[in-house]
């Protein structure tokens, strides 16, 4: 069975204005990538019927809807809505993780637990670098222990470190989700976009000895890199 893990979609009234529907939540930096003033837009925008017709086509039987890793705890609730919604409707295709904005505390911790009691199944796509908060971030570390305590899964996006500048690419230090990974090596970690090439860096007998518990997914490999990275990456783990 194929499962697309990583997913992301919006409700029609963010596809119908997405720069005016982020501006009225104060979701700048969402707005900038995914519907520029300026420049090439790679966001495309898509519905459930489309969805899924789409994975009919590609053979892919179900799909995990991940948030966005947004500013501010009140969008998050909002996308955990949707979600909640849209696999209600098709519980056979499509699953979805709930996305928090961790600095809100406990107010985030309890987000996390409705949205998860309510069906959702894991936890992101979220970003420290992006979201304003470290490692050791109180509120973090609250999610964190969650999600071991639950067995859920956290995805994080991850930037490459060394590439092309775009909006979209924040200086990211890989040792942070080799911290991570050592510090709570019962919590299943899903690095995506290849983890920003850390899955190298696991040739290093004491950074491979601690990513036991570490996934990488291939979001968006088309948009920065050759299809080697496949094979390459693969050997190196
Ligand atoms: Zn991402």
């Amino acid at each position: 069975m194929i499962i697309d893990s990583h997913v992301h979609l919006y409700a029609p009234e963010v596809a119908a204005d997405p720069r005016g529907w982020a501006e009225a939540r104060g979701e700048e930096r969402w707005a900038n990538l995914a519907a520029p003033v300026s420049g090439p837009r790679l966001q495309g925008w898509s519905d459930i019927d489309t969805l899924l017709s789409d994975m009919d086509a590609a053979g892919v039987e179900k799909a995990v809807l991940l948030g966005w890793y947004w500013d501010h705890l009140e969008t998050c609730v909002e996308q955990n809505n949707w979600y909640l919604g849209w696999i209600k409707q098709h519980p056979d295709r499509l699953m979805a993780f709930a996305t928090v904005q961790p600095r809100a505390g406990a107010e985030a911790e309890d987000e996390v637990k409705r949205a998860v009691d309510a069906g959702l199944c894991g936890i992101g796509e979220l970003s420290h670098t992006s979201q304003g908060f470290s490692m050791e971030h109180p509120g973090w570390i609250r999610i964190l222990e969650l999600a071991v305590e639950r067995g859920l899964p956290i995805n994080l996006h991850v930037n490459e470190p060394v590439g092309r500048r775009h909006p979209g690419r924040l200086q990211d230090a890989l040792d942070d989700y080799v911290w991570l990974a050592d510090r709570f090596p019962d919590l299943k970690l899903i690095l995506a976009h290849w983890g920003g090439l850390l899955p190298f860096f696991e040739i290093n007998k004491w950074v491979g000895s601690r990513m036991s518990n570490v996934y990488y997914d291939t979001a968006a490999s088309p948009l920065l890199y050759d299809p080697r990275i496949f094979r390459t990456v693969v050997d190196a783990i």
